[in-house]
């Protein structure tokens, strides 16, 4: 460092970001790979106490681009470049819908958190909180959302790692409860990433859905499935055929047992219309329905102590 401004332009091979470039911006901020985006540095101060210490610095640091002071960032240009969107584009968040990927999201959540720009990060919160919901009617009627539906295993590790990162806890409990769905070693070892690299949860997140996994399956067993497990129960309900519903009851019991290495899932029964219409009495298939019912709920109430954490109410609190 000479002191004396610094020109680099012709200097390091760069990339600007064409939806990201203000011609009258006042900074250009570099990500990790070279690209660069120039936006007004007055905004970025006002929106995160980080960024308005790290441009102070930049203005001593006399590196310029064209004229104009560049900061170089460790950020991806993906997460950079979605960061910026959401603070300069005001219809970023209002657009969302199909075209909006949750790896969007996920960047925004990062650096919002990292920079700490409150108010963008309470908004992507709030719209994460729409797909990792902590009541269970919207859990439900947001099953075929799209985020969620296209989680891959890598997304959905991530995913938990960000949360926990960003002290999102209230997201947390639906998101492990999701990795418990996946497959056990895929959990323990993590996933390939296209890059090459490893996505493997943290510690203490794989920590919570190993014992959060074993004591969903417990729910599963003496709530969800009590009907089939629970052979001492007495059929108080007016049962029309006790022995062939039995019968069936106790075979279907064992050929779920067949397959330990699949988990055993509390808030997925298998449709009892499909699996047992016809096959056991009318009245004992309203008996069932009320049984998966109130587990459904019930499991749901105790989804986030399942992974450790306090109950719904306070995660709900402390996270508005
Ligand atoms: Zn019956």
């Amino acid at each position: 460092m000479t002191g004396f401004p610094s020109d680099l332009k012709h200097h390091r091979s760069f990339k600007k970001c064409s939806e990201l470039w203000f011609e009258d911006g006042s900074i250009i901020l570099e990500a990790d790979n070279g690209t660069l985006f120039r936006v007004y540095g007055g905004h970025l101060t006002r929106c995160s106490s980080v960024l308005n210490e790290m441009l102070a610095e930049a203005e001593q640091s006399h590196d310029l681009f064209e004229g104009i002071p560049l900061v170089p960032m460790d950020d991806s240009a993906a997460d950079l470049r979605c960061f910026l969107k959401a603070l300069f584009d005001l219809k970023f968040y209002t657009k969302r819908g199909p075209e909006m990927e949750l790896e969007d999201i996920i960047s925004v959540l990062r650096l919002s958190t990292k920079y700490n720009t409150e108010v963008l990060r309470t908004q992507t919160l709030s719209i994460l909180s729409t797909v990792f919901p902590s009541r269970l009617d919207v859990f439900v009627t947001t099953n075929e959302h799209k985020w969620r539906s296209r989680l891959t295993p890598r997304k959905l590790f991530t995913l938990a790692n960000l949360a926990k990162e960003a002290d999102a806890t209230a997201l947390l409990p639906s998101i492990l409860y999701l990795c418990c769905r996946r497959d056990l070693v895929k959990i323990l070892d993590g996933v390939e990433t296209p890059s090459g690299s490893r996505a493997v949860l943290d510690g203490e997140i794989m920590r919570r859905i190993i014992i959060g996994r074993r004591a969903l399956e417990s729910l599963a067993r003496t709530w969800t499935y009590s009907y089939l497990y629970d052979h001492n129960v007495p059929f108080e309900h007016q049962c029309e055929d006790s022995s062939r519903c039995r019968q069936f009851i106790h075979t279907k019991a064992k050929s779920i047992d067949s397959y330990p290495d699949v988990f055993l899932d509390p808030l997925a029964p298998p449709s009892l219309y499909q699996n047992f219409d016809g096959r056991v009495c009318r009245s004992c298939l309203r008996w069932m329905e009320g049984v998966v019912k109130v587990s459904l709920e019930h499991v749901w109430t105790c989804l986030p102590v399942v992974f450790g954490f306090p109950e719904w109410g306070s995660l709900v609190r402390v996270s508005e």
